[in-house]
C-alpha cells in the first residue's frame, strides 16, 4: 500500500536510473486506465524524461520536447506500482501501461495496478495545475511547522482522519498516521481542536521524522510494495503499533495494543494514547 515515503522511493529510483533518457514508445494497454489526455499519447514518443516528482502518493513524470513539457501522472495510492522491465510481477495481467526508453539505466518502466479505472493521467502544465489543486492539500515534508500548526487549528474532527486526509496533508495513508500518532503519544480519535499548540509542534515533529526514517529504509513493504527495481522497504521492521494488535505496547507500560474499528483500523495502545484527558 504505497504512502508518501513509498512514492518518494519509487521516484527517487526512477530519477536515478531514467533521468535524460528518451521514451520511444508508450503502450496503453487498457483505456479505461487513463483519466484524461488519451488523445494526446503520441505526442510523448520521442519526448525526454526531464522530471520525476511526487505529489501525495502519486508520481509524475516531465517530460520535454522542443519548448513544450507534458506529464504522466500515476497514482500509487492503495495499490500501484511502477517497475523496471527486469523486475518480475505477480499478475502480470494487471500491467496496463509500458513505457520504452533509450539512453537511460532501464529500458523499461511499467505501470502496474490491479485497480485500472483512471489512474493515470497525461496533462500539460496547466492541468497539472489543476490536478494538484484538486487532489493535494500540503505535503508533509515541505509545509512549515507554522503553517501545520494554523492548519490544524483550522480544523475540527478526529485526528487520525484529519492526517490522511488527502486535500488536506497529502501523502500519509493508514500505516504511517498509526505510527506517527502511537509515537506523538496521542489518541486517533482525539479531537483535532482540543490539541494544544505544543502538541502540534511534537506532532510536526514526529510526522517528519517517522516519514524521514521511513524513505531512509527503502519505505514500508507490507502486502505487495516493491521499488522500481524489485526490492522491498524495510521500515516494516520500525513499525510499533502497525498489525500490532494484541502485542504488548512497546513502551513497556503493561497494556496490549488494541484496534479500533472505525473507517480504516486504527492500531493505538489504550494507556500511552489515552483520549481521556486533554494534553
Ligand atoms: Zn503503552
Amino acid at each position: 500500500m504505497p504512502e508518501l515515503p513509498e512514492a518518494e522511493v519509487v521516484a527517487c529510483q526512477i530519477r536515478a536510473h531514467l533521468l535524460g533518457a528518451q521514451l520511444n514508445d508508450c503502450m496503453v494497454g487498457r483505456a479505461d486506465i487513463v483519466r484524461e489526455g488519451l488523445p494526446t499519447l503520441p505526442w510523448y514518443r520521442g519526448a525526454m524524461l526531464e522530471d520525476v516528482v511526487r505529489y501525495g502518493k502519486s508520481v509524475a513524470l516531465g517530460f520535454r520536447k522542443e519548448r513544450e513539457v507534458r506529464y504522466i501522472v500515476t497514482e500509487l495510492g492503495m495499490t500501484g506500482l511502477l517497475l523496471f522491465h527486469a523486475t518480475q510481477t505477480k499478475h502480470p495481467q494487471h500491467v496496463h501501461v509500458r513505457l520504452s526508453f533509450t539512453g537511460g539505466r532501464e529500458s523499461e518502466l511499467r505501470y502496474w495496478n490491479p485497480r485500472r479505472f483512471g489512474r493515470m493521467s497525461l496533462l500539460n502544465r496547466t492541468g497539472l495545475d489543476t490536478y494538484r489543486a484538486r487532489r493535494f492539500g500540503v505535503d508533509p515534508l515541505t509545509v512549515s511547522r507554522e503553517e501545520f500548526v494554523c492548519l490544524l487549528q483550522a480544523k475540527r474532527g478526529r485526528l487520525k482522519p484529519l492526517l490522511m486526509h488527502q486535500q488536506v496533508i497529502a501523502g500519509i495513508g493508514n500505516i504511517y498516521a498509526n505510527e506517527i500518532l502511537f509515537r506523538t503519544k496521542l489518541h486517533p480519535n482525539r479531537e483535532v481542536n482540543r490539541l494544544r499548540e505544543a502538541r502540534m509542534t511534537v506532532l510536526y515533529d514526529t510526522m517528519q521524522s517517522v516519514l524521514r526514517e521511513a524513505i531512509a529504509c527503502g519505505g514500508s513493504s507490507v502486502k505487495d510494495f516493491f521499488a522500481p527495481d524489485g526490492t522491498e522497504g524495510h521500515y516494516k521492521n520500525h513499525h510499533l503499533v502497525y498489525g500490532k494488535e494484541g502485542q504488548p505496547c512497546p513502551n513497556l507500560c503493561g497494556r496490549i495494543i488494541r484496534r479500533l474499528q472505525s473507517e480504516r483500523s486504527s492500531f493505538f495502545c489504550p494507556a500511552c494514547q489515552s483520549n481521556r484527558f486533554s494534553v
